[in-house]
C-alpha cells in the first residue's frame, strides 16, 4: 500500500479508503481514540475529532491495522498506548493491540523514508530535530521516538560515552 507514496506525510485518509473504510470523524469520549466497525456493506473507520491531528492519523493507521490484519473483530480502541500494559486485556487483544500498532508505525513512518531523512542517528535528547521530524512526518513525538527506537537510528545523548566524559569533567 505505501508503494505509490514517496513522501511524508503519508495519506492515511487516503489509504483507509482505498482499503475500503468509511471514514467517520467525530467528537468522542476523550478516552476513546478510535473504532472499526464491520457492516454487510460497509466497513466504519471512526476517529475521534477531538484529539491532535498527530494523534487522529496515528488512529487511522491503527484502525487501517485492524482492518487488514484482523478480519473477525470489530474494534473499539480506547487511549491507544504504545505499550500495552493493561490487565483487563486476553492475551489475544494484547497482541492484535501491538499488531495493530506496529501496522501504524510502519505506515505513517516507512522505514525507506525514515532512512531518506535520517542520515545516521537522531539525538533523541534534540527536541529542534525532534519536532522537525515529526512535523514532517506529522505524527506526535511519542510515536516517532517510539519507531526511531525501534529501528536502532535513535541515539540518547545520556548514553554517548565522550559526552559523559566531558560532564564528568565539569567541576
Ligand atoms: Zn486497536
Amino acid at each position: 500500500m505505501e508503494g505509490k507514496v514517496k513522501q511524508p506525510p503519508v495519506p492515511v485518509s487516503k489509504l483507509a479508503v482505498l482499503a475500503g473504510a468509511t471514514i467517520r470523524s467525530g467528537p468522542l469520549p476523550m478516552d476513546l481514540s478510535g473504532f472499526l466497525v464491520r457492516r454487510e456493506k460497509s466497513i466504519i473507520l471512526g476517529v475521534n475529532s477531538l484529539h491532535s491531528r498527530q494523534r487522529q492519523r496515528f488512529t487511522v493507521a491503527h484502525e487501517i491495522g485492524h482492518l487488514l490484519l484482523h478480519p473477525d473483530n470489530d474494534h473499539l480502541d480506547r487511549g491507544i498506548s504504545f505499550y500495552f500494559r493493561d490487565d483487563r486485556s486476553s492475551q489475544a487483544e494484547v497482541r492484535e493491540e501491538i499488531e495493530a500498532n506496529q501496522f501504524a508505525a510502519d505506515l505513517l513512518m516507512p522505514k525507506s523514508m525514515i532512512d531518506a531523512f535520517v542520515v545516521k542517528h537522531v539525538d533523541l535528547m534534540d527536541d529542534q530535530v525532534l519536532a522537525a521530524l515529526a512535523s514532517t512526518f506529522e505524527v506526535s513525538t511519542q510515536a516517532l521516538t517510539f519507531r526511531l527506537t525501534n529501528l536502532g537510528v535513535a541515539q540518547n545523548l545520556a548514553q554517548r560515552p565522550p559526552l559523559r566524559r566531558k560532564l564528568r569533567s565539569i567541576p
